[in-house]
């Protein structure tokens, strides 16, 4: 038997400690490996080699994707996913693991169902907001990203009295945003999710927390918050209240860097599994973790509605930061 397995969308940590231990686990069961660089784009380009155990050592603790990734217009067409099925089938490649977020996934669902291409898919992306699973490889480590850049400007914010807007990653999703504002202890968050109208909620929230003693202020904005930019929002403070405020914008740092135990860990668990399952002939799901448990989540599930930041932590950041 033959696997292929590559990166795609958005590179997360732990997507290395995923390729790692899938080409060990299919070694174990004499399944032959081969990496496909760039994603999609690789696929269309049949640019794959084979991996060994040796080819994946020492990328268990390293951030990134050694298989890089890419963004593939082509891959959407109907015809180019024709040409791809025919070329894997010519190289006698039996299927794929892909890692990777929804995007990635509706292209997995497609090859699957227009072509029959077994495909298991692994959550890689540091935005945590598939469908049908509780964490994303990527994620734990972007927070303790976020969360460690967040204390060094509390530092700042408490000796000045200040008050300074951070904005995290989450175009679409406030995961992260929220995540990070109930770890750091944020007086206020502003995500997708929470609507149009946040802004005056925010101004009310800052007020309470002057009136009880409060002198400096962090504020958490995911960067798809409606109220625009976390520059927006302190450009309107500024124009309307004469807030002396900071902005900061954390950008990719949050992509980067060596993952942490539980990405490395829940990276390995599923390249292995993800392995298993091909040689167990199945196909056309993705895997997750639901209350702890790994569960095998169909591709036409990635177009449910994303998960939302938990409620409980929404309802509770006011009150911790009180
Ligand atoms: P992510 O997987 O992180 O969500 P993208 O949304 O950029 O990242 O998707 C990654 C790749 O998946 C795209 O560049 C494209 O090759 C493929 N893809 C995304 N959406 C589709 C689609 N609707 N049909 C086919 N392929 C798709």
């Amino acid at each position: 038997m033959k696997i292929g397995i590559l990166t795609s969308g958005g590179d997360a940590p732990g997507m290395n400690a995923a390729i790692r231990s899938a080409v060990r686990q299919a070694g174990a069961l004499d399944i032959e490996v081969y990496g496909i660089w760039r994603g999609y784009q690789g696929l269309v380009d049949q640019d794959w080699r084979p991996l060994t155990s040796r080819s994946v050592a020492n990328i268990l603790q390293r951030g990134g994707t050694m298989l890089n990734t890419a963004r593939c217009q082509a891959f959407r067409l109907p015809a180019v996913r024709t040409q791809v099925a025919k070329d894997l089938r010519d190289a006698g490649i039996d299927g794929l693991v892909v890692i990777g977020g929804d995007g990635s996934f509706t292209g997995a669902g497609l090859l699957f169902e227009e072509h029959g291409v077994p495909c298991i898919g692994i959550p890689g992306t540091i935005d945590n907001d598939l469908p049908g699973t509780d964490r994303t490889l990527g994620f734990d480590t972007a927070l303790n990203t976020a969360i460690d850049a967040v204390d060094r400007i509390r530092d700042t914010a408490i000796s000045h009295d200040r008050v300074f807007l951070v904005e995290v990653m989450g175009r679409r999703s406030g995961m992260i945003a929220v995540h990070t504002a109930v770890a750091c202890g944020a007086e206020a968050v502003l995500y997708p999710e929470s609507g149009e109208d946040t802004y005056e909620a925010l101004v009310a929230q800052l007020r309470a927390g002057w009136e009880r003693g409060k002198r400096s202020s962090i504020v958490i904005v995911a960067e798809g918050d409606k109220n625009g930019s976390a520059y927006a929002v302190g450009d309107r403070l500024t124009r309307d209240y004469h807030l002396d405020l900071r902005v900061v914008v954390l950008g990719h740092i949050q992509r980067g860097g060596s993952p942490t135990a539980n990405d490395r860990i829940l990276g390995s668990l599923w390249g292995a599994e993800a392995i298993k399952l091909l040689a167990a002939g199945e196909k056309g799901v993705y895997l997750g973790m639901k209350a702890g448990e790994m569960v095998h989540v169909p591709f036409a599930r990635v177009h449910d509605p994303r998960p939302a930041p938990p409620a409980e932590l929404t309802n509770l950041l006011p009150v911790l930061a009180r």
